[in-house]
């Protein structure tokens, strides 16, 4: 069997920056099941993912363009203080998520500096603008399940319903 659009997926990753260090790993963890063609992953990723079979392992590096974007200036912003009043300690380097501004989907937000009265956060998903470096191994391919198919994700562990 081999990977195509709405297969259920299992694979372990690594993902490396161009320095070498260890951004993330699924070694040693369950490995990361992702619906095949759904966009669950970076474009690149999948692209390279299609028509390969259980046991095959490889490296493949990837621009930030089929990655996680590039960087855009315009989601820097600033915003007032009392949007954070809720939050203790408020420190330069927290990460929150957001309700993206048309309702898709959710967005993650850096706090990137604090003044008296403003808070400066960007809206760039943290890894916009990395190569990112990934050794994947193909764990598992199965048949997606018509509910799968139905929610656009994989069901089992870490499933709410
Ligand atoms: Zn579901």
């Amino acid at each position: 069997m081999q990977i195509e659009d709405k297969m259920a997926v299992s694979i372990h990753y690594t993902l490396k920056d161009n320095a070498g260090e260890i951004i993330d790993s699924s070694q040693g963890d369950e490995p990361l099941v992702y619906l095949h063609g759904t966009g669950g992953l970076v474009p690149g990723l999948e692209k390279e993912l299609t028509s390969k079979a259980v046991g095959d392992a490889f490296d493949v590096t990837i621009a930030p363009e089929d990655g996680y974007g590039v960087r855009d200036d315009s989601l820097v912003q600033e915003v007032p203080r009392d949007a954070f009043q809720d939050v203790k300690d408020l420190e330069v380097g927290m990460q929150f998520h957001t309700q993206a501004p048309d309702g898709e989907g959710i967005l993650p937000v850096t706090i990137t500096a604090l003044k008296d009265e403003e808070v400066t956060i960007d809206l760039n998903h943290p890894l916009a603008g990395e190569t990112l470096n990934f050794h994947i191994e193909v764990i598992d391919i199965r048949a997606a399940t018509k509910d799968e198919l139905a929610h656009g994700h994989v069901h089992g562990a870490g499933c709410q319903h």
